[in-house]
């Protein structure tokens, strides 16, 4: 078998055997795009290249890429403790990894049920709404509420509750769930941070649900505070606030996907906090470990963990659980990423960088094929005209280009996405706009 050096000294058999994730896996192989080390803020390439990482990895890396805190503290954990089983048994780190985030997180969601990924999270959280219902005497309420254009990862039920259909389309019956439409609306075009217009009428739209459904039949609702992976679609003003006012009203669950949210991008550690409404079961992953090791957790608020804490006690309240929740190793890498996150306050940085970065991408207005611009924190999105036909290939080609340039951005549809690490420096921030306005003047 030939070697491909420039492909990182591949065989074509080496391509061939790994069948990669979310990716045209024949496109990519034509000409892969493969990175072999990374530190601060860049990608080092296997042809040699430096690129600026403007999407920390997938949304995760966000205190930036090889942090040594994080590889000694991993480095330690393993030697020390590599494994300890996650039912019936435990160890020290994951308790106090717990208490840790519970002093971080808002209100009461002082309780938190380890996992390893997003899609792990949302489905925890999903099976502890239903649990919870019939923990209190109500075990009729099991309908979930999902949102167009949501994405709550790829287990099925994620991709029932999530609104990306292309994500759902080709697996079978999913769960029965009623979707809200997403946010993104011609009024709030080009807005600068939340949108001003229509978020208490979008809102509302779930008292359709509960006329159809009967909120005695409804578990829980669940949203990302604002839509990530469909390409930053915010919450118009009011509108999260008016969800969980109808969520009280009727005994329905709230639930907030943080997977991309939590963990500073907003400038606060979570959503709940910067837009001031508290859900009752928040799940997260990606920043919780920066992304150096898989982890997800879901929090839940006092008095839902109080409802299943009945019965003999030495059956498991909730049978639901991985060989690998709470892993040492991961709790290791994460108490390292909160320290970084600490000590060098990143999520207040994210705040200082915000309106510098909302204006280098307000500067794309009037780049040619921009149909709307979105921001909020360190993320953003550029949305563009997709060529007639062809949905998506530009986006994918502007992306594409900037790569080549030396950024690393993500398109979703039409929608190029910018989330870059909070240690970026506003020198930075511009070149991702500039190397966004090349291409865009350039492309076809
Ligand atoms: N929820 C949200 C909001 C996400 O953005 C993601 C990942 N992009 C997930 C869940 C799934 O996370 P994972 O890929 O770790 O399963």
């Amino acid at each position: 078998m030939a070697e491909i050096d420039h492909f990182a000294g591949l065989t074509s058999a080496e391509l061939d055997a790994h069948w990669m994730p979310f990716t045209g896996n024949r496109h990519f192989k034509a000409e892969p795009r493969l990175f072999v080390s990374a530190e601060g803020m860049h990608y080092t390439t296997a042809d040699g290249r430096s690129v600026l990482d403007g999407f920390s990895g997938l949304w995760c890396s966000n205190a930036g890429h090889g942090r040594k805190e994080i590889a000694d503290a991993v480095a330690q954990q393993l030697v020390r403790l590599d494994y300890a089983p996650a039912f019936q048994f435990g160890h020290p780190l994951a308790f106090k990894l717990a208490k840790r985030l519970a002093d971080m997180a808002p209100g009461d969601l002082n309780r938190v049920f380890f996992c390893n990924s997003g899609s792990e999270a949302a489905d925890t959280a999903l099976k502890i709404a239903r649990a919870y219902w019939r923990a209190k005497g109500r075990p009729e309420k099991t309908r979930l509420v999902g949102r167009a254009q949501g994405y709550h990862g790829v287990n099925f039920g994620g991709i029932s509750v999530g609104g990306m259909v292309g994500n759902r389309r080709n697996f079978g019956p999913a769960l029965d769930v009623d979707h809200l439409p997403h946010t993104l609306l011609p009024e709030n075009r080009f807005s600068r941070g939340l949108p001003e217009h229509s978020g208490e009428a979008m809102a509302e739209r779930l008292l359709d649900i509960v006329n159809l459904q009967g909120a005695e039949n409804i578990a829980a609702v669940m949203v990302e505070p604002f839509a990530g992976s469909a390409g930053v679609i915010l919450p118009p003003k009011g509108y999260l606030q008016r969800l969980r006012e109808i969520c009280d009203r009727h005994d329905i669950l709230l639930i907030f996907d943080e997977v991309i949210t939590g963990f500073g991008r907003t400038g606060s550690a979570f959503a709940a906090q910067e837009f001031d409404v508290l859900p009752d079961l928040l799940t997260t992953a990606k920043g919780i470990s920066n992304g150096a090791v898989p982890l997800g957790a879901v929090f839940a608020r006092e008095g839902i963990y109080d409802a299943f804490m009945q019965g003999p006690e030495h059956i498991p309240e909730l049978a639901h659980g991985y060989t690998y929740s709470a892993h040492p190793v991961a709790c290791a890498a994460a108490m390292a990423t909160l320290d970084i996150y600490e000590n060098e306050k990143l999520f207040e940085r994210v705040k200082t960088l915000a309106p510098v970065f909302e204006e280098a991408l307000h500067g794309l207005r009037d780049a040619p094929h921009v149909a709307d611009i979105r921001n909020y924190g360190l993320a953003g999105a550029i949305q563009l005209q997709p060529r007639d036909g062809e949905s998506g290939r530009r986006a994918m080609e502007v992306v594409l280009e900037a790569y080549r340039r030396g950024v690393l951005l993500r398109w979703t549809g039409d929608t190029i996405a910018v989330a870059p690490p909070f240690i970026i420096e506003q020198a930075q921030i511009e070149q991702i706009a500039q190397t966004l306005k090349d291409i865009l003047h350039t492309a076809e």
